[in-house]
């Protein structure tokens, strides 16, 4: 049975729960609002299964492939969906190839709740679900048994999370699947779906929701916003100024283990890792029209084959894992720990505080970096040029 003394060594892949033969595994939420595993003694039989399959005990030694990882700046030609994505909509075209050749595809998704969590889709009209940055931990259930079912069935399954959520099913899994794809990201970190559910409950009470999206691009894919759509009336913020992409940033909200995240690198167990193609304009300039660009990194011969069946649907350039990385840092590196951090969840768990006040006590910016933010947002309103969609958005108000 493990024993999870430090925090840090657990990504709540909940690989251990879907494991366990005795079912004597929970996942529950811990009082900074991140699911850990809980053991029921009376039901464990030393079978020792979680131990062996637990990815941050058992690191994966991934070794150097050929040319891999080749690296494209690239995005979706198709406008809609990219404006529905975070980045260049290259999560879209990998789901609906795998969709329209039988296979299931597996993602992060709002709950009823607006909370996050995984589940499949079966087909293209439910994708919508799954696409967009989601900026909680998602979480898992039963999912990675049911990967393991539709495997075993034959089908096709692409699998999306962060790398630790991919690193768990493929422990999960014991044996290599050739029906799997697997899709990674750069993961800056994962913050806590718990505050996620109180934020929203706290600053998003207008109405009913009718959506959130954490990285619209009404001002432009680098100036991205939180958007929140209720059935009357919409919220529009700019990411930088929004309180809880600040918690975020500043590293305040995430998960413990992602200040030491061991599952980042050049090399990955994944097909495909998607990210921001941040640094574009230093290497492909012409593909930036601020609509949003990706770059993704294939690791796998299976990958590298989807990839080139999608170039028709895709403008792209190959670039290289440098260039992809050198604005992107979270490729090679871990967010570094921000003292606020112990501060704030001390706070947040002291009965009598005010949850608003807390959040933006600790998400407060300098007026100097206010100012910027607000300058860049009025620039791309009124000098124009940020996409098709410009005279649109133009005359929104800002918040
Ligand atoms: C928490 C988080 C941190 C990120 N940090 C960075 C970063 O530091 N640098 C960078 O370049 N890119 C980062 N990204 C990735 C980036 O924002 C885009 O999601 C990615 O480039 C894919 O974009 P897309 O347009 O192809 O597809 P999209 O449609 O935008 O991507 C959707 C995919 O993301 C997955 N996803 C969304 N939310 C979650 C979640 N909460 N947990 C697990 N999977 C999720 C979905 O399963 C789906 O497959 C991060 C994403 C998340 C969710
Ligand atoms: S040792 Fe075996 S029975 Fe006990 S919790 Fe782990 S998987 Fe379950
Ligand atoms: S398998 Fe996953 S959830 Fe279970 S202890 Fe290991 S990291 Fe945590
Ligand atoms: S930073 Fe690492 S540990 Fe944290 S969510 Fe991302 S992949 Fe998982």
């Amino acid at each position: 049975m493990i024993e999870i003394s430090d925090k840090k060594k657990c990504c709540g892949c909940t690989a251990c729960a879907n494991i366990c033969p005795q079912k004597a595994i929970k996942m529950e939420y811990d009082s900074e609002g991140f699911m850990y595993p809980t053991f029921d003694i009376n039901k464990c039989t030393n079978c020792g299964m979680c131990d062996r399959i637990c990815p941050v005990i058992n690191k994966f030694n991934i070794k150097e492939k050929g040319n891999f990882p080749i690296v494209y700046a690239c995005y979706n030609i198709n406008n809609e969906i990219r404006k529905k994505s975070s980045s260049g909509g290259i999560f879209y075209l990998l789901a609906k190839e795998v969709l329209k050749n039988g296979g299931i595809v597996v993602g992060a998704s709002y709950d009823d709740d607006f909370s996050i969590c995984h589940r499949i889709i079966y087909n293209k009209d439910e994708l919508e679900k799954l696409m967009g940055s989601k900026y909680a931990q998602s979480e898992m259930r039963n999912i990675y048994r049911l990967v393991r079912e539709n495997l075993i069935k034959g089908k096709k399954v692409l699998f999306s999370g962060t790398s630790c959520q991919v690193a768990g099913l493929k422990k999960f899994l014991i044996k290599e699947y050739d029906n799997l794809l697997c899709v990674d990201l750069i993961c800056m970190g994962i913050p806590s779906n718990k505050i996620w559910k109180d934020y929203i409950c706290n600053f998003y009470n207008k109405g009913k929701i009718k959506s959130i999206n954490f990285k619209d691009k009404t001002y432009g894919w680098d100036c991205f916003s939180v958007k929140v759509l209720y059935e009357k009336g919409e919220d529009i913020q700019v990411g930088r100024l929004n309180n809880y992409m600040q918690l975020f940033f500043k590293g305040i909200n995430i998960r413990p283990i992602c200040f030491e995240c061991p599952f980042r690198g050049k090399n990955r167990i994944s097909d495909f890792t998607l990210s921001d193609c941040w640094g574009i304009n230093n290497f492909a300039k012409e593909l930036n029209d601020n609509l949003g660009t990706s770059s993704v990194m294939i690791h796998s011969e299976n990958g590298n084959k989807i990839f080139e069946s999608l170039k028709d649907e895709l403008k792209y350039k190959q670039i290289t894992f440098e260039e992809a990385t050198k604005n992107n840092i979270y490729a090679l590196k871990t967010v570094k720990p921000n003292d606020e951090r112990k501060k704030f969840f001390s706070e947040y768990k002291s009965n009598g505080t005010n949850f608003k006040r807390l959040i933006k006590k600790y998400a407060r910016v300098s007026i100097k970096y206010k100012i910027r933010i607000k300058i860049s947002q009025f620039k791309r309103i009124f000098l124009g040029g940020i996409n098709e969609n410009f005279n649109h958005w133009r005359n929104r108000n800002i918040k």
